[in-house]
């Protein structure tokens, strides 16, 4: 009997010695070399910075962009003009900003952030989101990060969108709320078509009774990684205005812009 119980102690310090020997290697690893560029691996000087030629690609958003949507114009059409998405499809959230454009270097940002364990990025993206959304923060009572479905976060081990909201939170004062929560697993959205990505999300999300008062009445920024066709960050809410939320904006990183039709 007595093996049985030695083997798993020999068995559990050979773990800790090997992961105290990872954590010495890691640390070694940290002194010797210099920070990498998260979207391309070249050195950099500051860790979580871009290396000059990423930065030069990234696709800032600026006015002039629809006051709803926050889609860039191509020229301006003058203060408070919005896009034809806007009139003709308003989502159920107030307003949208998003820091950069979705293309190459936000992907691979979005990516090092997501699957690529480098934590050390979201700071750099919270400070551009922090620009991006500088109006909606300031009358934010709090904000509310994407929720992921337990299972997908055990697997991944932390929400991308819970990590950015920390960072902004940070840095604009604004407290972060978990009211919001996620009751099925939906199928990733990547390769829906817009109608199918909302039908997906649709009903995904709830805001539990003993979270209504964090909510009712309360003026909140939902924070997300990427606005790809709106639906997941719609569902989020529609889920927080039926809990009573006064107003509910949006800020991401990223977001798509693929049409940009004439404003009316
Ligand atoms: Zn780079």
């Amino acid at each position: 009997m007595e093996s049985t119980t030695a083997e798993p102690d020999r068995r559990s310090v050979l773990a800790k010695t090997r992961a105290g020997v990872r954590a010495v290697l890691r640390g070694v690893l940290d002194i010797g070399l210099p920070p990498l560029c998260p979207s391309c691996r070249e050195p950099v000087r500051d860790p979580g910075g871009l290396c000059a030629t990423c930065w030069s690609r990234l696709n800032f958003i600026t006015r002039p962009y629809c006051e709803r949507l926050g889609i860039p114009f191509a020229y301006d059409p003058g203060p408070g003009i919005l896009s034809m998405q806007a009139i003709a499809d308003p989502p159920a959230y107030g307003r949208a900003r998003a820091a950069v454009r979705f293309d190459e270097v936000a992907r691979s940002l979005v990516h090092a952030l997501k699957y690529g364990d480098r934590l050390d990025v979201a700071p750099t993206l919270a400070g551009w989101m922090a620009q991006a959304g500088r109006e909606l923060l300031a009358e934010a009572d709090a904000l509310v990060p994407v929720p992921l479905h337990w299972r997908r976060l055990w697997a991944r081990r932390f929400n991308q969108s819970a990590v950015l909201a920390n960072c902004l939170s940070a840095s604009a004062k604004v407290p972060v709320s978990t009211a919001l929560k996620r009751t099925r697993a939906t199928p990733q959205q990547v390769g829906l078509a817009k109608a199918e990505r909302a039908q997906n999300v649709q009903g995904a999300f709830r805001v539990p009774a003993a979270a209504k008062a964090e909510v009712s009445g309360r003026r909140l920024v939902l924070v997300d990684d990427v606005l790809t066709s709106g639906a997941t960050l719609d569902a989020c809410a529609r889920a927080l205005l039926r809990s009573g939320a006064s107003q509910v904006d949006v800020l991401t990183f990223a977001r798509v812009v693929d049409v940009v039709r004439a404003p009316i």
